[in-house]
């Protein structure tokens, strides 16, 4: 038995994805950038596809460039704004403290740059306050990054309210979208988003596929050069086969949106509710402003990255919450960030729950993940100081 909980690291493709990218491979197999035939039907594929993934967007097809995923979206989007703002003398940027790496690790190039990044706290329920972003905002800032949900505690954070603060205040805004798209409704004009990165591999698509979209008028600076493709700011033969599967899986997401969340999310309040049940364990994040899909709990006592060996033993694919810091023994910066003590941020698990996740699943899991957690404790030293007074517990 194989139970795949760790859907925000990457998803199975859809069958619909699947199928809609298998002509493009053995078929439709033309550049769209050559002049013949051939070339134009792949072209038509491809806008048809960047005119799909607009209207669920909410916004024009010419606002769509394709990347190849997430990352790469990321990256240029923050030298696109820091390159705007530069050029007009504003090189301060506002972001917070548990973005995925490809935004921190961008911003700290920036740093090294010549800019001045202001990274906010989360609050301990794992959201940022639109007050505190409106107060960073100084005269010389340029751009403000915020993800739209969390990829270690699913956490979503009130983006479209940021957005109208920075509309107010004519700052550029950013936000990683890519743990919401195709799980969280998206409209880049109510929410008043000028950037927004997504990736396919998060919502059933293929990986190597993402999009960043550019509100008409923020200039995007390449990080490719070359070829002409995405109107001069993308350069590589599009990624077709790829692209197109996005956009059949992002179509695919957002059809019955509303009924998916409901019951992926039942499922999901169902594993919370299990595992609430072991002694000194806590849920990181709201409970509520949460992505339908996401658990993430601490427990104290334990290494996380031992119960994911166990749950491994059992057939479970799990996360320790950070998912690129397998190796290394840091701790998650989100568990940091949102102010768990680094002895319960190294206890932590993630489980990502999909489309496809059952209720038997959950069930199993919870048994599985229970009786982990407590052979874990009988052999650790720390647990034994905790049982006897010696340490005192940090989760009650
Ligand atoms: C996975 C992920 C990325 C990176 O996307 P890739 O397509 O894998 O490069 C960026 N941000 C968040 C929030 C993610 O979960």
């Amino acid at each position: 038995m194989q139970i795949y909980l760790d859907n925000a690291a990457t998803t199975r493709i859809s069958p619909a994805a699947l199928r809609a990218m298998l002509p493009c491979l053995e078929e439709h197999y033309g550049n769209p950038s050559s002049l013949y035939a051939f070339g134009q039907d792949a072209r038509e594929r491809l806008e048809r596809a960047r005119a799909q993934i607009a209207a669920r967007l909410h916004c024009e097809a010419k606002e769509v460039y394709f990347t190849s995923g997430g990352s790469e979206a990321d990256n240029q989007a923050l030298r696109s704004a820091a390159r705007i703002g530069a050029a007009k003398g504003k090189r301060h940027i506002v972001s917070t403290a548990f973005e995925h790496h490809a935004v921190l690790h961008t911003l700290d190039r920036l740093r090294e740059e010549g800019f001045e990044v202001t990274l906010l706290d989360v609050h301990g329920d794992g959201l940022v306050r639109p007050a505190e972003v409106a107060a960073a905002i100084r005269p010389d800032t340029c751009l403000v990054s915020v993800m739209y949900a969390n990829n270690e505690i699913g956490t979503i954070q009130p983006v479209a309210e940021i957005g109208r603060i920075c509309r107010e205040k004519g700052v550029l805004f950013h936000t990683d979208a890519v743990q919401a798209a195709g799980h969280l409704p998206i409209d880049v004009q109510e929410q008043n988003i000028d950037l927004l990165s997504l990736s396919a591999h998060k919502f059933h698509g293929p990986r190597g596929a993402g999009v960043l979209y550019a509100r008409t008028g923020v200039r995007l600076t390449p990080l490719i050069e070359g070829g002409a493709q995405e109107r001069g700011r993308r350069a590589g033969t599009e990624n077709l086969p790829a692209i197109v599967g996005m956009a059949a899986a992002l179509e695919e997401a957002c059809r019955d949106g509303d009924a998916r969340r409901v019951r992926v999310a039942a499922l999901r309040d169902r594993l919370i509710r299990g595992l609430a049940r072991i002694p000194h364990a806590v849920l990181n994040g709201d409970p509520v402003q949460r992505l339908p899909g996401n658990v993430n709990f601490c427990f104290e006592g334990i290494e996380g990255e031992s119960l994911l060996l166990l749950l491994d033993d059992e057939g479970i694919c799990a996360s320790s919450g950070s998912a690129c810091t397998s190796g290394s023994l840091d701790p998650s910066h989100v568990l940091l960030a949102i102010g768990r003590p680094h002895e319960i941020a190294h206890g932590s698990l993630r489980l990502t729950l999909s489309e496809q996740t059952t209720e038997e699943e959950i069930d199993y899991t919870i048994d599985a993940v229970t009786r982990a957690v407590a052979r874990l404790r009988s052999m650790s030293p720390v647990w034994r100081d905790l049982q006897s007074g010696a340490r005192p517990f940090v989760i009650q």
